[in-house]
């Protein structure tokens, strides 16, 4: 690790953060130097901090320490992603003894310059205590790795030489800011300070020399692993991949399990994450696998995140009902060890756990790899990033000797320490968190309208189209407003069954599952029957019925294993029951896919999956996402009333009873409340059309 500190690269970032001070553009520099190396940091990990001095509110100059915000990413971290802090306020709590969650926690927000600005760090205190201008700190690898093995304090305390004051321990918080601040009190001349199993602070009187402190004492501990891992006599372990269908099994019953019933017809759901590098699968495959998944995490910032321990599943029975069966028990021993690792750490009140909190974050399976679960798709991919992380270090620690976790109370103590929490509390629970849907025809105007409304609910859209161009487009889009984490692109011809097929393949793969399914593709042609040619009706016919039956049939082996009901919403037409002359071929295929809806609302009532229909009428798109059936068909269906095609959509707004424009976003609404269960309905029609007596369903 060689330090990437450019004089010219910290004058740049002045010119663009011109009003504030030359010290703190300094701190924002090494802050995302330190952020930017996946060595050092990890997902809102470390933090850094200044003491300056600046105005209050009242305009009387006051020391103030310039923290890192919690739960802020290093790697691009700017001046918002820092809080300005009263110094003084939060140095008279050097002397107190004891402090309870709920005192640290207002403390810490009223010594706030500006009260709206983020919350700071959870290690704030040892920021303020030490009285350096400058300190870093990160969750290093290298040295985790030699703190979680038997003797690594002594071994760190030889490695990093006496500038640095290696300690057993400490819970963050006051306890470690006043043993910090008492060790600088003795050893003046410390310049950094290890606490085993957590990580490293570094202290300068300026960035640059904080920063390569850092630097420094990682790589001296990099080194000594390097020479570890050259005497070491690895055994080599047979990499193990699984089929694709043991795979895709396997995700949809550990989410199925894994989901909790809130209320009938309602599950708390999880977005899956899915990892299969090479290193994985060989550590999933090897003889150590269980025992790195038992043996705690690598540093108890990382548990909130991933719990303290992952499952591990040795073996994939080949039927869904044994799989079932191997995976539940798996989860429900996972559930009685949580319970009891929580009676016997929790001293004095007892802590109410909700019934999602005993659920793992992350499973490692032979032959599938990791698979970890979250909220949302961004709290999957940090479960999984951190867990990843996590097994191939404890694979690369074997050349260090016996592997030595911190103690279950200390990591409990993290994982509930009320300040930790708030980093992952679900403040904002979205009607379909968790959730996955899939949209056809999400390339056109009603598949965007519903794509994006399904995401401001909190779903997670997997965008179907043939069209791969307006598909990009579409998520180009969605992906200026919506988190792209949460949004996948799918090209395939709805058309032909085997496609279908593998796409809901890959978009288990993705996401773990599929909970909204959304047959909207379609295809308008305008003739009357006298002169409709067989291919064209043909092909209308394929795209509008057959393609509604592809999307359900493939839908339906996935709802079966996960166990947790769904929902299917065709979009229809208002022609369904109010046809129109030179619309045969539409209006036919568009009945016929109906009626199918019927029928499957029929067939899937047992497994809980409801099948509902709205019929649209006259979605118009704007100039950015266009109706791609209007576009094609509009001006003939205009020229076959004999009326200006100019007026379109005017004419087609005017005829409904209410006088109103249809948006796609209309439709999308009337999907998020079928998708929703907000009502016991299944085999209903919901028309989207400003009312029309002829269209009334019947
Ligand atoms: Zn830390």
């Amino acid at each position: 690790m060689i330090s990437m500190y450019k004089t010219q690269e910290i004058k740049a970032l002045q010119n663009s953060f011109s009003d504030i001070s030359e010290a703190f553009v300094s701190l924002i520099y090494i802050s995302r130097l330190l952020g930017q190396d996946n060595r050092l940091v990890l997902h809102g990990g470390g933090n850094t901090s200044l003491k300056s001095r600046m105005n209050d509110i009242f305009g009387k100059d006051i020391d103030v320490l310039h923290m890192k915000a919690s739960g802020k990413d290093l790697s691009d971290i700017g001046p918002n992603g820092f809080v300005a802090l009263d110094l003084n306020t939060l140095q008279h709590l050097r002397d107190i003894s004891d402090i309870s969650d709920d005192h640290l926690d207002k403390a810490l927000r009223r010594s706030k310059l500006d009260p709206d600005s983020a919350e700071p760090s959870v290690e704030t205190l040892l920021h303020a205590f030490v009285s350096y201008p400058f300190i870093t700190h990160t969750h290093a690898e290298a040295i985790l790795m030699i703190s979680n093995c038997v003797g690594g304090q002594s071994i760190l305390q030889d490695i990093l030489g006496k500038n640095v004051c290696v300690i057993p321990y400490v819970s963050s918080g006051l306890s470690l800011a006043q043993t910090a601040l008492n060790l600088l009190k003795h050893y003046p001349y410390v310049d950094a300070i290890v606490i085993m199993h957590h990580g490293i602070f570094t202290f300068a009187n300026d960035a640059q020399t904080a920063y390569e402190r850092m630097i420094y004492y990682v790589s001296q501990a990099e080194r000594y692993i390097e020479e570890k891992i050259k005497q070491y006599d690895k055994i080599q372990t047979e990499r193990f991949c699984s089929g694709k269908d043991d795979i895709q099994r396997c995700l949809s019953v550990i989410r199925g399990i894994c989901s909790i019933a809130e209320a009938p017809g309602r599950y708390h759901r999880w977005i899956l994450e899915l990892r299969q590098s090479e290193l994985l699968l060989s550590i999933a495959s090897s003889k150590s696998a269980d025992f790195f998944c038992r043996t705690g995490v690598l540093t108890p910032d990382h548990v909130i995140r991933t719990k303290n321990q992952f499952v591990y599943i040795d073996a994939i029975p080949q039927s869904d009902h044994e799989l079932k069966e191997y995976i539940r028990e798996a989860v429900s021993t996972y559930q009685i060890t949580y319970l009891q690792y929580v009676d016997a750490c929790s001293e004095k009140e007892k802590i109410q756990l909700s019934k999602t909190d005993t659920i793992p974050r992350v499973f490692l399976i032979r032959g599938v790899g990791l698979i970890a679960l979250g909220n949302t798709s961004m709290a999957a991919q940090i479960a999984a990033d951190i867990a990843e992380r996590t097994l191939i270090l404890k694979e690369k620690a074997l050349c260090l000797g016996e592997y030595q976790p911190l103690n279950r109370f200390h990591v409990y103590h993290m994982e509930f320490w009320q300040l930790q929490q708030k980093k992952i509390r679900d403040t904002h629970h979205l009607l379909l968190q968790g959730q996955v849907a899939v949209v056809t025809g999400a390339a056109g105007a009603i598949g965007y309208g519903i794509a994006e409304q399904l995401l401001a609910a909190g779903a997670v859209v997997a965008l179907c189209d043939v069209d791969e161009q307006r598909l990009s487009h579409v998520y180009a889009r969605l992906s200026e407003y919506y988190n792209p984490k949460s949004i996948a692109c799918f090209c395939f011809n709805i058309c032909d069954v085997d496609a279908v097929c593998s796409a809901f393949h890959s978009i288990c793969l993705k996401f773990g599952g599929i909970d909204i399914v959304v047959p909207n593709a379609g295809l308008a042609h305008v003739n009357k029957l006298e002169s409709l040619d067989t291919m064209q009706f043909s092909k209308v016919i394929d795209v509008n019925m057959l393609g509604t039956f592809h999307t359900i049939k493939a839908s339906i082996p996935i709802f079966k294993r996960q166990n947790t009901g769904g929902n299917i919403v065709i979009i229809s037409s208002k022609n369904v029951f109010d046809p129109g002359a030179s619309f045969g071929a539409y209006s036919a295929s568009k009945a016929g896919a109906h009626q199918i809806g019927k029928i499957a609302a029929l067939e899937l009532a047992e497994i809980g999956v409801r099948v509902n229909m709205i019929n649209p009428d006259a979605v118009f798109g704007d100039k950015t996402i266009s109706s791609k059936l209007w576009d094609e068909i509009g001006p003939d269906r205009m020229k076959s009333r004999g009326l200006d095609p100019d007026n379109l959509q005017t004419y087609y707004w005017q005829r409904n009873l209410l006088k109103m424009p249809i948006y796609g976003k209309d439709v999308g609404n009337a999907v998020v409340f079928f998708a929703s269960n907000q009502t016991p309905t299944t085999g209903a029609t919901l028309p989207v059309d400003g009312g029309g007596p002829g269209a009334f369903p019947r």
